[in-house]
């Protein structure tokens, strides 16, 4: 898995499981506030219910009093005298109905049972009423006051009747009825329910029967709106009993409390239904579940997105790097590779480029490691693809200080280079970038001979030094052979310096021809070479110096008639330095001089 989609992945269980948690949390503490909520609900709407009517009894208790206080109604209601009445509480009653227009009935009752006048239909008195209505008969029986509601000509209505006594004498009683409406409406007020008006059938007349068909139970309807049916379906679904329940329609939750209205004797002949919404954020479990995944989803995808952008940004940065990189390295002209594991991991187009190669895999098709390019034998100048031991790369860094050179052939054509290799940790593991400098010409000019292209006295030294110490380690014999051409000068003064140079050029090439790998040639100085025969006795090398001397008798020189050459041979004793073995070879160089030329002294 990639570090992108790793960092991806735990940010969205992160988002997760901090989601998981508020949710839990606020599903347990949602449930408690929910039931808290319906339990208020409950209570709120019983007591502002108590209240009302509380309120509207003492109000009218004490508006009874106040009026048979007045000048000449407990006269009139001892007269019987409906007309005076009515003229006495006419102001009284308008200003009861301003104050509350919900105020439908007031009336005066005699004391046996008749109707001395009814205030809202003052043309309809003298009637017995106590006949048709239990309340008033009990406060007839009783002389008490009484409340309560009661099925009258104008419906439904909460009646306060309060008994009108004068010095002991019980003369009749006072009727204020308010409609039931007023109920309904001031709990909507104070608890702002929606509240529903339901009649007990038993009350009803036959015609408002017939009206009011739809109900609940013995309760029928007064009225109901096309938007409270569903609630009210939902109401009775799994239990058709006026209960007070929490329901739920529509996302919504609703406290539906019953408010039983009593009659006189204690009967409920109706019921005001209360319907609050309690949803307030309440959210049954499995919705508040998906509306927290559907979170948690949307923050996971904005933080996913979020990350991809980010990521995005910082890889076009690194990738734009990346590009800087590869360009300056691939317009170098060294060949540069990191190696790793002894395995090339990256290169740049001039390797490519120089072994011929388009990648790295097609490079490893057919090649086990770069060194496989390396000259071998090649004395200890150059760089093996083993060298004491170690592998070539160990050994660059461990010999981080010298100069390390390569040669490398590519379709026969050698080329030297200087390598230098640096070492870095990348996840504990070393790379090693390594640099091949292609020195090829610098080479050939510092260490060969401009005109014979064998090696220059500068670089037969270092061999020299090189050959010194190796026959010093490895305890090995090593000789050396001084080569003079005779009477050189004569060569010069009859044909000329170009002629002596294509000489000394033919010359050189034959002692090339002349020898092995491991022996090499230099031009010591005008018209004197020297070889160097590592591994070599002294006798071995004076045969080789007299087959040459032989070799050089016999070939052509043209336009040189003949040419010799003198040979001083010596081999090299333990312990001897390059300078005394020069001394030595050129005093036998000379002892074959004084000898009359043309010959080998060792
Ligand atoms: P011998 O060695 O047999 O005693 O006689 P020699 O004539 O060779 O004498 P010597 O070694 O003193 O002279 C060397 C001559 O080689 C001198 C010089 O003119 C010639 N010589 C040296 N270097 C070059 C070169 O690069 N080109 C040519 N054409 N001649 C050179
Ligand atoms: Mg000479
Ligand atoms: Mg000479």
């Amino acid at each position: 898995m990639n570090y992108k989609l790793r960092v991806q992945l735990i940010i969205a269980l992160i988002v997760i499981a901090v989601s998981s948690v508020f949710t839990f949390f606020y599903i347990a503490n949602e449930e408690r506030f929910s039931s808290e909520r319906s339990e208020r609900a409950s209570e709120n709407v019983k007591m502002a219910f108590d209240t009302i009517v509380k309120d509207v009894e003492h109000f009218y208790v004490f508006r009874a009093y106040a009026n048979m206080r007045s000048n000449g109604i407990i006269d009139a209601m001892k007269e019987k005298d409906s007309q005076a009445l009515y003229r006495l509480t006419l102001p009284r009653y308008k200003t009861l109905r301003e104050e509350n227009p919900y105020l439908i009935i007031m009336q005066f009752h005699a004391a046996d049972g008749h109707s001395l006048i009814r205030m809202h239909r003052k043309e309809e008195y003298g009637d017995n009423i106590a006949l048709k209505r239990p309340m008033l008969r009990s406060v007839h029986r009783t002389h008490r006051m009484i409340s309560g509601f009661e099925w009258g000509v104008q419906g439904l209505a909460f009646r306060v009747i309060v008994p009108v006594i004068d010095r002991g004498v019980y003369l009749g009683a006072v009727e204020f009825g308010i409609d039931t409406k007023y109920f309904v409406d001031k709990i909507k007020k104070v608890t702002g329910s929606d509240n529903l008006l339901l009649l007990h059938e038993n009350m009803l007349a036959a015609a408002d029967k017939s009206r009011y068909k739809a109900g609940i139970g013995a309760y029928r309807f007064t009225s109901i709106s096309e938007e409270q049916w569903p609630i009210i379906y939902a109401y009775i679904a799994h239990d058709p009993s006026l209960a007070p329940k929490n329901i739920r329609y529509s996302r919504k939750n609703y406290e539906i409390n019953p408010i039983f209205l009593k009659n006189g004797e204690n009967q409920n002949i109706g019921v005001i239904l209360c319907i609050e919404d309690v949803t307030g954020g309440y959210q049954n479990t499995i919705e508040t579940l998906t509306e927290a995944i559907v979170l948690t989803l949307a923050l996971v995808g904005l933080f996913w997105g979020l990350f991809e952008y980010a990521f995005g940004m910082l890889i076009g940065k690194v990738n734009l790097q990346e590009r800087y990189i590869k360009t300056i390295l691939d317009s170098q002209k060294n060949i540069v590779v990191v190696i790793e594991k002894n395995k090339i991991i990256y290169a740049n187009q001039s390797f490519f480029d120089y072994f011929n190669y388009s990648n790295l895999k097609s490079f490893y098709a057919e090649h086990e490691s770069v060194s496989d390019y390396f000259e071998k034998g090649n004395s200890g100048e150059y760089l093996q693809p083993l060298n004491e031991g170690l592998t070539w790369i160990e050994y660059l860094t461990y010999y981080h200080i010298k100069e390390h050179k390569v040669k490398m052939a590519v379709n026969g054509e050698i080329s030297t280079f200087t390598v230098h290799a640096q070492t870095m940790i990348y996840k504990k593991q070393t790379r090693y970038v390594v640099v091949f400098t292609d020195i090829t010409m610098l080479n050939e000019l510092a260490t060969n001979d401009i005109l014979t292209h064998v090696a220059n006295r500068f670089q037969f030294d270092k061999v020299l030094e090189h050959s010194i110490s190796l026959s010093e380690r490895y305890k090995r014999s090593m000789s050396i052979i001084l080569i003079d051409i005779d009477h050189f000068k004569e060569v010069n003064d009859s044909y000329g310096h170009l002629v002596g140079d294509e000489i000394l050029k033919k010359l050189a090439l034959l002692l090339k021809g002349g020898i092995r790998k491991s022996d090499s040639v230099a031009r010591w100085g005008g018209e004197e070479f020297t070889i160097l025969l590592p591994d070599n006795e002294l006798s071995s090398a004076s045969n080789l110096a007299e087959t040459l001397r032989k070799k050089i008798e016999e070939s052509d020189f043209s336009p040189v008639e003949r040419l010799t050459c003198s040979f001083g041979v010596v081999q090299w004793r333990k312990g001897e330095d390059g300078d005394s073995l020069m001394r030595r070879v050129d005093e036998k160089l000379y002892e074959a001089k004084e000898a009359g030329r043309n010959r080998v002294v060792s």
